[in-house]
């Protein structure tokens, strides 16, 4: 009798985007005169760059080709690829890889996911809160997590609230904890941290061995200096931390599939005899074993980001979400709300008014502005009280949304 892993059985129903998508019916056909704006997608809405385009068509006719066909690739991603991260997104900053230490894969989601396979079940884990939920669900599946509690957190999980009256800076803990994940730009709150508050995590993890899971996957909406866009800006973080970075909001990639893990030679951890062993012979070894490597047309598509076309073709994009981020922001902020975020990301962290919580809000500002948002507390206990808007939609779509929610509300 094959037997299930009973970790499974403890994950809670993922209902958030199918109950804001009945609510969404219900309204619609209850008002079906009335239009209604959807600001609280998650997927960009612009098409890939022609750079892209331009280099898959090639890709794809030398694959009609059998001198220039490609079938397997490495499990690691083509060198061509892992030189131009390291070339474009490392070395300007002054941080140095060896292609050894990049791995490319199908996009952060994976990653993120996965890489608890090389890591002990019983880790104690960190996560700030509210949190984009894959962290802690692939924690949950492995019997990381513990058990959920009343109050709606799981057991062997330390959450470290992140709100407004923190000023979304997530307070490093009294305690020690094996694995933190850290978000910056941070989904949802659309928050930062600067680089003398990313570095307290840092000193915190030396200090503590405890291991930093970092996802840079809004890396690219970066507007201010003082924002760092890879932790291994700061000092020591090679030696406690893994980076996750992903193509899907920097470029469209969303469809196509891809991103990149970096895991530094120099990261280790421990086995229970107190034996250091390298992350990265783990990670290589867990890749070659489960994973066969990303399709050579999308790391083609991938390489053309890192050209002067491509990198100016995404940085119109960026623009782009971006306007709509501060068109959002200064609309909601002139009908008498609180945001935050948007500023070096695509997200809004808006504060619902009168201390009603995120359903309420939700459901308030769909009949009576016809706006659809994410409410906050399904990214976790703390988001109760927000909605969360993103800025991947079109710029008419905003400019409306932002005239009907001043209509409504002053
Ligand atoms: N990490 C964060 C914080 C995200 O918000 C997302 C996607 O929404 C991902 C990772 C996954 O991105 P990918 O499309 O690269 O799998």
């Amino acid at each position: 009798m094959a037997l299930v892993n009973e970790h499974f059985l403890k994950l809670p129903g993922s209902y958030l985007f199918s109950d804001i998508a009945k609510k969404v019916n219900t309204f619609r056909i209850t008002h079906p005169k009335q239009e209604v704006i959807r600001l609280g997608i998650g997927d960009v809405t612009r098409p890939l760059p022609p750079a892209c385009i331009e280099a898959m068509h090639r890709a794809v006719d030398e694959m009609t080709n059998a001198s220039t066909f490609h079938g397997y690739g490495p499990e690691q991603g083509y060198d061509f690829l892992i030189e131009a991260i390291i070339k474009h997104d490392y070395a300007p900053r002054g941080i140095h890889f060896s292609p050894t230490e990049v791995f490319v894969n199908d996009g952060a989601k994976s990653d993120t996911g996965n890489i608890g396979d090389i890591l002990r079940h019983d880790n104690s884990v960190g996560v700030t809160d509210p949190i984009y939920p894959v962290y802690i669900d692939s924690n949950v599946m492995c019997g990381r997590a513990g058990v959920l509690e009343e109050d709606g957190k799981w057991s062997n999980v330390t959450y470290m609230p992140c709100t407004a009256e923190n000023n979304f800076v997530p307070e490093i803990p009294d305690k020690r904890i094996d694995i933190v994940y850290l978000c910056y730009p941070n989904n949802p709150t659309g928050t930062t941290l600067t680089k003398s508050q990313l570095k307290k995590w840092v000193d915190y993890a030396l200090a503590n061995d405890t291991l930093i899971l970092f996802d840079a996957a809004y890396e690219a909406f970066i507007q201010e200096e003082d924002v760092p866009h890879s932790i291994y800006e700061i000092k020591g973080a090679k030696k406690c931390a893994i980076e996750f970075r992903s193509f899907s909001k920097t470029a469209g990639f969303t469809g196509v599939r891809c991103g990149y893990t970096v895991v530094p030679k120099e990261l280790t951890a421990a086995t229970l005899t107190g034996e250091r062993i390298p992350l990265n012979r783990l990670w290589n070894r867990r890749q070659c074993t489960k994973f066969n490597g990303t399709s050579y047309i999308t790391q083609r598509a991938a390489e053309a980001i890192y050209t002067p076309a491509g990198k100016q073709q995404i940085k119109e994009n960026i623009d782009y979400y971006m306007n709509n981020a501060r068109t959002m922001k200064e609309g909601l902020e002139a009908a008498g709300l609180k945001v935050y975020g948007g500023v070096n990301a695509p997200y809004i962290w808006l504060k619902a008014p009168n201390g009603i919580g995120s359903w309420r809000f939700f459901e308030q500002m769909l009949y009576e502005a016809n706006v659809v948002g994410t409410p906050g507390v399904g990214f976790g206990p703390s988001g109760e009280g927000y909605i969360r808007l993103t800025a991947f939609g079109n710029h008419e779509d905003c400019v409306e949304a932002m005239r009907r929610i001043r209509k409504w509300l002053v």
